[in-house]
């Protein structure tokens, strides 16, 4: 048995008229997964034998809710799926994905792998290593999820901005990533303007200049975390592959060919990354490899994770690391932290079941 939510379009209309029928009804039954049915009964307008024939060779891959925990402070949703893989040979794994809500509307971070295998220090997603890439069709589940979830209080709920910032390095499993991506935003399916999707990662050199050329409507953020290679190389094991050199290269260039800016994310940890001086060099560093305008800091204190004996920087010296930033003309934010409460805040996905 096979994931329908893995396939595109294009692959469905032979699927379907490998079973006999015309393939405008592919587009039928596209449209309706992209509605996050859960069985092909729902699908009303497809005739009773093509369900009969697509429920024999395939399901619908929407994961299990094992829990959900809802922040009183802020209205961030987090869920802990599961996808049990039972017909396709898959290992059962369980994954999280945030929902946030924003003045904008609401937004999900999706995973793209049951763990990571990248290894930063700070963070909780990496620390059993990589146990499987998820699908496409797995990435697709979670939105669909989230959002029935939505719908069972308020039946208008929708989610159209989608974070690809959850566990896992998205661009070491570029193929699911990018199969996905078609999908959701296919026309025919959910619909989801490739500008309203953000895809995060710690710095795959390669990878960036191949995206660039393949969604360059996808926003991108980089972890960078530091502001020079000897930082960088103490928190993140991707530094000592690829030089903060490399790595800026590559986003002036996505910048150059895509004409969007690049969001960098930055952990501010005390005594580590989060000094006057660190913020002056970030800024020299950044501007020297990409003009100002095409440059974004994100900052966050860091939500101390168990055992690293690493700390988040306080709020205060947050806004002044920001404020040098400003200073020398890049910009800068200070965020918010969503789901606090719930450890649904960045680098806290993992389960405590
Ligand atoms: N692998 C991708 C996406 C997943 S991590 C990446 O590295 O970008 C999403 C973001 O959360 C990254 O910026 C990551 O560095 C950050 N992060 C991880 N652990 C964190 C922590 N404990 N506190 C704050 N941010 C953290």
């Amino acid at each position: 048995m096979d994931n329908l939510l893995n396939y595109e379009l294009i692959e469905l209309n032979d699927i379907v008229s490998g079973l006999g029928e015309k393939s405008f009804r592919a587009g039928q039954v596209f449209g309706w997964l992209a509605k996050g049915v859960a069985s092909f009964d729902e699908m009303r307008n497809v005739p009773a034998a093509l369900r009969q024939r697509l429920s024999e060779q395939y399901y619908i891959g929407l994961p299990a809710v094992v829990a959900v925990q809802r922040s009183a402070e802020d209205g961030t949703v987090k869920c802990l799926f599961e996808y049990a893989g039972p017909n396709d040979g898959a290992v059962a794994v369980r994954i999280e994905s945030v929902l946030m809500r924003y003045e904008y509307g609401n937004s999900i971070c999706i995973s793209s792998q049951a763990g990571c295998r990248m290894g930063c220090r700070f963070c909780a997603s990496t620390r059993n290593g990589l146990v499987r890439n998820l699908t496409a069709g797995e990435m697709l589940g979670q939105v669909l999820a989230m959002r029935n979830l939505l719908r069972e209080t308020d039946p208008a709920a929708d989610i159209r901005h989608i974070v690809v910032m959850g566990m896992g390095e998205p661009f070491d499993n570029y193929d699911e990533l990018s199969r996905f991506l078609r999908i959701v935003h296919d026309p025919k399916g959910y619909n989801l303007g490739m500008r309203n999707i953000t895809v995060s990662t710690c710095g795959i050199v390669p990878m960036i200049g191949r995206f660039a050329e393949d969604f360059p409507q996808v926003n991108v953020a980089i972890s960078l975390h530091a502001p020079n290679d000897a930082v960088r190389r103490e928190t993140m094991p991707i530094a000592r592959k690829y030089s903060m050199e490399e790595l800026l290269n590559a986003c002036a260039n996505y910048a150059e060919r895509t004409g969007r800016r690049v969001t960098f994310e930055y952990a501010l940890i005390r005594g580590v990354n989060d000094g006057a001086d660190q913020a002056a060099e970030l800024a020299t560093m950044l501007k020297k490899h990409i003009p100002a305008q095409f440059l974004h800091v994100n900052l966050i204190p860091l939500n101390s994770v168990d055992g690293t004996g690493l700390a988040g920087t306080d709020r205060a010296a947050a806004e002044s690391f920001c404020s040098v930033l400003e200073k020398r003309g890049v910009q800068a934010t200070v965020r918010r932290t969503l789901g606090s409460d719930i450890d649904a805040a960045c680098g806290q996905l993992r389960s405590r079941y």
